[in-house]
């Protein structure tokens, strides 16, 4: 994603009631957070948010979180939450490096990855959302049949995701190299901000939803 800066992004997400700034200090008492028992989901570099919003608003039942390096990135939906809040959504600003440090064993529900960055240095491989190193985070945080959901156009970056699984110890559910024209893992499915911009340059999408 390229980056402008923008004036008061920290500041304004400082301030703001719908973004949680002492991440660490929740860890196994998220629940506390939304006042209810219902399922936390998680979406790692949610960008401007439009996925995370779309989906907290179609299921009230559900808590979202959503999660963002960049002040500049995440000031948009922080933004649209404090024009038109939702109850069942939060926000944090933080490096996913550190994910378990925020969530307990088992405390997250379901890992949307979406468009991730590509990292395509070698040598950055650990820092791909999808890596073994990041699986084994994601472990550690979801319940014991929870699942991460992963799309994008990067056709290197799905491979990649791919070849992590075995020696990771997760496993296919579904699978498809063009999302769009698969009817049935189309059902239901909510566009992202990229996934919008991609899809209608024409380029497939590749989509996974693995589990341990
Ligand atoms: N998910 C959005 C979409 O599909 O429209 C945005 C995709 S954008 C290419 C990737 C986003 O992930 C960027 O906003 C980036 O800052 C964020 N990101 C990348 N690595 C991250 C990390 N380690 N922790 C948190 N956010 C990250």
């Amino acid at each position: 994603m390229r980056l402008r800066n923008v004036t008061g992004s920290r500041e304004a997400i400082a301030e703001s009631e719908y973004v949680i700034h002492n991440p660490q200090e929740h860890r196994g008492s998220w629940h506390e957070i939304f006042g209810n028992e219902n399922p936390i989901r998680i979406e790692i570099g949610m960008g401007k948010g439009r996925f995370i919003m779309d989906l907290a608003r179609s299921n009230p039942d559900m808590n979202y979180i959503g999660i963002e390096k960049f002040s500049s990135v995440l000031i948009r939906g922080v933004q649209k939450q404090e024009a038109d809040p939702l109850p069942n959504l939060y926000f944090i600003r933080m490096d996913a490096e550190e994910i378990t440090s925020v969530f307990g064993t088992g405390e997250v529900d379901r890992i949307y990855l979406n468009f991730s960055d590509p990292w395509p240095k070698d040598r950055h491989a650990k820092r791909r959302l999808p890596s073994r190193e990041f699986l084994r985070r994601y472990g550690e945080i979801l319940i014991a049949d929870g699942v991460v959901e992963f799309k994008t156009d990067n056709r290197d970056l799905f491979q990649f995701a791919l070849e992590e699984l075995e020696p990771a110890g997760w496993k296919i559910v579904q699978m498809t190299r063009d999302l769009h024209h698969d009817a049935q893992m189309m059902q239901g499915n909510v566009m992202t901000e990229y996934e919008e911009r991609f899809s209608s340059k024409g380029n497939p999408i590749y989509k996974y939803i693995i589990t341990r």
